[in-house]
């Protein structure tokens, strides 16, 4: 992959490669790093960092949360909300493709030292009476649960929007067992992009939710955890613990308010792109996909051709300057974003229909 980066550097107006590995490739805007190098900063550990107070207080305001703080990952935000939410012991029921449970190096375990209890959300969505049944109560053999977890949109379920109801449905049973629900929200303005359902409706049946502003929102760091007062003080102290607070912060921030003001409303084009191009390429041999499920920016597939491994036609693909990531061994991810446009999707499809036809 090294020569992707020296390409990359030489022509710099031009990338030669089609990225759809990730939407976390997106570079800054010009805009982005002209208000970085302009930032207002300060020791954000101190207190004194106004981009960042700036940032959370947007971020806060937009979905609808009390409160809100700057991290470095996405990742963190996730285990600071598990943290704070449990005891040690306790049973977390999230579903067995998310990103937490599958993705996040079994970082429960090891930082809250919870007990996962994963189970299938079909397309992303909860099975209410499922999580009925796996509801541990305090007894002789178990804590008891805790944190319930959801993603929307969900990555590894291929993109898909978590309807507004399957929340409301979460709350109340959340609300009969006193569960606390945390919303991995990571790419939470693509749902609401997609769904036209603003994320203040979502956020309203969670107790905490975090978002990327390093995927389609295109900044180059950062994620925010949100939830009330006393949740984020304490998730304060635990990133500062987990070694992520930082100080003149406000420099990477500042791409962060920029990515919050002027990044959402361009989602959709991200989503169309990734629809015309699941549409062509259902249409190969080889391709198992659905297109009916294709909702934002996110495209995965099965991969079953009777000549081609999984490998062997990523690299294919590579070789025609075309980058997508593997997500199992019969499964590829390809993800649309601001540095892919319809020239990129164009020679995604001629690629493939060079390769597999
Ligand atoms: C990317 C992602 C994260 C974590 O983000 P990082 O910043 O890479 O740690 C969490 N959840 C979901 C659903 C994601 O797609």
């Amino acid at each position: 992959m090294a020569n992707v980066l020296l390409i990359n550097k030489k022509n710099k107006n031009r990338l030669v490669f089609s990225d759809f590995r990730s939407d976390t490739v997106t570079k800054p805007t010009d805009e982005m790093r002209k208000a970085m190098a302009n930032a207002d900063v300060g020791d954000d550990v101190l207190g004194d960092d106004m981009t960042v107070k700036k940032l959370e207080s947007l971020a806060a305001q937009l979905t609808g949360m009390k409160s809100a703080l700057y991290v470095p990952s996405g990742t963190m935000a996730n285990e600071l909300a598990v943290k704070i939410w449990t005891h040690e012991g306790d049973e977390v029921i999230l579903d067995s493709l998310s990103h937490i449970y599958f993705h996040e190096l079994s970082a429960i375990s090891i930082i809250s030292r919870v007990l996962p209890r994963p189970l299938n959300y079909i397309d992303g969505i909860p099975n209410i009476s499922e999580i009925e049944n796996n509801i541990s109560k305090p007894g002789p053999f178990s804590w008891k649960t805790s944190l319930i977890c959801i993603e929307n949109t969900h990555n590894h379920r291929g993109g898909m929007v978590v309807p507004l109801d399957s929340f409301k449905k979460l709350r109340k049973l959340c609300n009969n067992y006193q569960i606390k629900i945390h919303l991995d929200g990571a790419r939470i303005f693509n749902a609401a992009a997609a769904s036209g359902i603003p994320v203040t409706e979502f956020s309203r049946y969670v107790d905490s939710l975090m978002f990327c502003l390093s995927k389609g929102l295109s900044a180059p760091v950062g994620s925010i955890l949100c939830g009330p007062h006393d949740f984020i003080e304490q998730a304060r102290k635990w990133r500062r613990l987990l070694g992520g607070s930082m100080r003149q912060a406000g420099v990477i921030a500042a791409a962060g308010i920029v990515a919050l003001s002027s990044m959402r409303e361009r989602l959709g084009e991200d989503h169309a792109r990734a629809k015309s191009l699941a549409d062509e390429i259902s249409k190969f041999p080889g391709i198992c996909l659905d297109t009916s499920k294709i909702m934002t920016n996110i495209v995965i597939f099965k991969f079953e051709h009777p000549s081609i491994t999984t490998h062997e036609f990523l690299q294919k693909l590579h070789s025609k300057k075309i980058l997508a990531l593997a997500m199992s061994e019969k499964e590829i991810r390809f993800v649309t974003h601001k540095d892919i446009y319809d020239s990129d999707i164009e020679k995604a499809i001629l690629a493939f229909k060079r390769i597999l036809t």
